[in-house]
């Protein structure tokens, strides 16, 4: 039996009252496109935008239910130059419209296909105005005050989590791709300085340390950065619930140090996208400190962790959960607060990333790296002649000779501004927990199924992986799935798994897309390690709960259509 509070029953998922009323407010001040409240939306482009969008269509209806729908995306798809004439201001742009309003609908209460949301009404609203504004992050001549508005952000993330806000600093960049980047180059800098000129393993050899349960960024950025990734890249293994193995970390470390290679970045995971493993960070500190001390390691590995999701989680560090003011339901409280005691760990880190893009609801793009001590920005200090577009005088100020690009837009920095800003703490917490009880319910409701397993069904975030197999061949999915963990060569093996993959598959593709849009993913799970540290991946569905507009009707909607 299960200890999960949400598996217990109905009665621990149910929505409280008090709980209700507060989303309601969150839902209709921020996430409503209600043009009283928020008057950009009155343009009369934005109006028709909105206006259609909140049809809420199913996708195969979108493009018929525009009108000239086809005609338009028949001319979207043509080769045309650059129209000789000019147009009039004012003449509407019919194009435009079209490929706004029929891009995807993320504010349909159906769309939960992977870790993307619609944008909070504060955040378009913030965007607007960077954009209104027009300043350009990369030196403070061509920012003005919005480098204030950068720095004041970067306070505010620092003490939510935990960073003292003194010594901290952070730089808005290009997704959390880019801010895994400055993880990886924050490392390299400080423990291999002549790489900047010479490239890597020019002098010393290196292991970079990552996870096999990270997001793909945490590859192609080494591709990026020249790594070997084949021969001088170790990643650690995770267990059950996608976490590092701790004493496969350990063994790893202490063989590089022993064999005098230099480390410089170890990259974690808090909230890994389909799963939502949470990595420790304490732990990982520790050891680092105490290995280096071992061997006299003089520069300490930097450790980075990939928190574009997870970081959401910070709303809660300190959150009442004995007198839970907000009134969420027991099954969610338990898991906020199991992940609480994880991201709890997460100011131990020397830098992590913040995707507001995701699960903070600002337009794209809007990411955040934080970085414990400024001063490690240092090192990645360009020389300075290379910048000799700029004054010298003003050089030493602004993170100009730091930053891996040039010109910085800050639209990003605004959206994420405002939604902090206009939600507050209370905002955010209200509108994550919406979020998780209906993940938490959606698990609940699938695990009455009987033929249903849960993956990771530990983790509590957003994401819901799950395997649906064929009641006539298994009666007990928990057994199923542990059959398909143990990997084995034997064709016996491979033939039952093919065969529960394509049953769940054809059920995935036959159904249609009804009560919740869910995605196919390729690795749901990966089998246990065998002895040669091998694993295989095994697939299955997901659906990814951050959509403020979804509720019990699209869950319900989906389970009686799954039923059948
Ligand atoms: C989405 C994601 C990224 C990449 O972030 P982008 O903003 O899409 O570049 C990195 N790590 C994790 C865990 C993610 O979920």
């Amino acid at each position: 039996m299960s200890d999960l509070v949400y598996l217990k029953d109905e009665g621990v998922n149910a929505i409280q009252p008090e709980f209700k009323r507060r989303f309601a407010t969150v839902k209709a001040h921020f996430f409503s496109r209600n043009p009283d409240l928020w008057p950009v939306f009155r343009e009369p482009g934005f109006a028709t935008l909105n206006e259609f969008r909140a049809r809420g269509l199913a996708p195969s209806a979108r493009l018929n239910a525009w009108p000239d729908g086809r005609a338009r995306l028949a001319d979207l798809c043509e080769t045309m130059p650059v129209p000789q004439a000019m147009r009039t201001p004012g003449e509407p742009m019919a194009e435009l419209l079209f490929a706004g309003a029929l891009s995807k609908d993320w504010e349909n209460p159906s769309s939960v296909e992977n870790v993307v949301t619609m944008s909070a009404d504060p955040a378009i609203y913030g965007a607007q105005m960077g954009i209104l504004a027009n300043p350009n992050l990369v030196y403070s001549e061509y920012a003005g005050v919005a480098e204030e508005l950068e720095k004041k952000v970067v306070r505010q993330i620092a003490l939510l989590a935990g960073y003292d806000p003194a010594r901290a600093t952070g730089i808005f960049t290009q997704g959390g791709t880019f801010c895994n980047l400055y993880g990886y180059l924050l490392g390299i800098r400080k423990s291999l300085p002549e790489a900047k000129h010479k490239g890597l393993g020019h002098y010393q050899d290196y292991r970079i340390i990552n996870s096999q349960g990270g997001h793909y960024s945490n590859i192609t950025n080494l591709s990026l950065l020249g790594v070997d990734i084949e021969n001088k890249t170790i990643r650690i293994q995770v267990g059950e619930n996608n976490d590092i193995d701790l004493d496969h970390l350990e063994r790893t470390l202490t063989a590089c140090f022993a064999l005098k290679h230099v480390v410089p970045t170890i990259m974690l995971t808090m909230g890994t996208t389909d799963t939502f493993g949470v990595d420790r960070v304490k732990p990982v500190v520790e050891l680092r400190d105490r290995l280096c001390e071992r061997f006299e390691v003089a520069v300490k590995p930097h450790i980075h962790v990939d928190a574009a999701i997870g970081w959401s989680m910070i709303f809660f560090l300190d959150y009442d959960f004995a007198a839970n003011p907000l009134a969420i339901n027991a099954a969610t409280l338990a898991g906020i607060e199991r992940n609480v005691s994880r991201f709890a760990e997460l100011r131990y880190a020397d830098s992590f990333t913040v995707d507001f893009q995701k699960w903070g609801y600002v337009p794209y793009t809007s990411s955040l790296v934080m970085i414990k001590e400024q001063d490690d920005l240092k090192t990645m200090e360009n020389d300075p002649e290379n910048f000799s577009y700029f004054e010298r005088d003003i050089q030493g100020h602004t993170h100009l000779q730091s930053t891996i690009e040039c010109s910085r837009g800050a639209s990003g920095l605004f959206g994420a501004y405002a939604a902090l800003n206009y939600l507050g703490v209370e905002g955010y917490r209200t509108v994550l927990a919406h979020c998780l009880q209906n993940a938490n319910y959606f698990r609940f409701r699938l695990s009455q199924l009987g033929n249903v397993k849960l993956v990771a069904q530990e983790n509590q975030g957003p994401s819901v992986g799950f395997k649906i197999y064929n009641p006539e061949w298994v009666s007990d999915p928990e057994a199923e799935f542990a059959f398909e963990l143990a990997r084995s060569t034997d064709p016996a093996y491979k033939a039952r798994l093919q065969r529960n993959t394509d049953y769940h598959r054809s059920l995935f593709t036959g159904r249609g897309k009804v009560g919740l849009y869910t995605n196919w993913v390729e690795a749901i799970a990966h089998s246990d390690y065998d002895a040669r540290g091998k694993y295989s991946y095994i697939a299955g569905e997901k659906a990814v709960f951050m959509n403020p507009a979804c509720g019990r009707e699209q869950i319900d909607a989906f389970i009686d259509h799954i039923r059948g």
